[in-house]
């Protein structure tokens, strides 16, 4: 899952870069309003975190800007306004939840999972066949032994998991499981997926499809 975290306070940026890593997703930033802007027309993002005062523009309007342009992406509004009409005022502009700072991390991450988890009718669990993925603990198992995967193998294997049967192209997951910095045309894709079916000892589970991409076996 890839995130666009919207902020100006460097560390804030720096603290939530490292620990959103660590919990598996792709991380882009933007700095200030139009940057962010900007990447959002280019890029295809899970979820965005949202700060309120930015340099060149406010969160309120940016969301709704994205909200007029037909953007569905799930934002959590992050900011020091705590007054209620700031919260209800974010939610109306169409933000899908609001944080307000200081913040635990924990929290912050558990609210993402929770927006996340939409996509997948609400379920922490996702299982397909003998393949088991506890998202709120980042656990992976196949058949019931458990996978130690590194944070891109993982986001690769759920993305797979959220779409069974279904092709899923490098780039696709490039653009969801990596961040803007990642080379187009680097062979990380291929090398994860290689690494993935080595872990999960079945070659038949994520079959390539030539010319198109990967796609998860659905159980008979
Ligand atoms: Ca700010």
């Amino acid at each position: 899952m890839r995130l666009l975290v919207v902020e100006d306070e460097e560390d804030l940026v720096d603290a939530l870069r490292v620990g959103l890593a660590r919990a598996g997703y792709a991380v882009d930033v933007a700095y200030d309003a139009p940057a962010a802007q900007e990447k959002l027309q280019v890029n295809t993002y899970d979820l965005v975190l949202l700060d309120l005062n930015l340099p060149g523009g406010d969160g309120f309007q940016l969301c709704r800007a994205v909200r007029a342009a037909g953007n569905g992406v799930r934002i959590i509004m992050v900011t020091a306004r705590d007054r209620l009409d700031d919260r209800v005022r974010g939610l109306d502009e169409g933000a899908d939840d609001y944080l307000v700072k200081p913040f635990a991390f924990p929290e912050l991450l558990a609210r993402v999972r929770a927006l996340l988890r939409r996509d997948t009718g609400g379920t922490s669990v996702l299982e397909v066949g003998e393949l088991r993925i506890d998202t709120a603990r980042m656990e992976v198992s196949l058949g019931g032994r458990a996978l130690a995967l590194t944070p891109k193998e993982y986001g690769v294997l759920h993305y797979l998991m959220t779409r069974p049967g279904h092709v899923v192209s490098s780039e696709e997951l490039l653009e969801h499981v990596w961040d803007e910095h990642t080379d187009p045309f680097t062979s990380t894709v291929r090398v994860t997926v290689g690494n993935l079916r080595r872990k999960l000892q079945e070659d038949g589970l994520i079959e390539t499809v030539i010319s198109r991409g990967y796609r998860l076996r659905e159980p008979a």
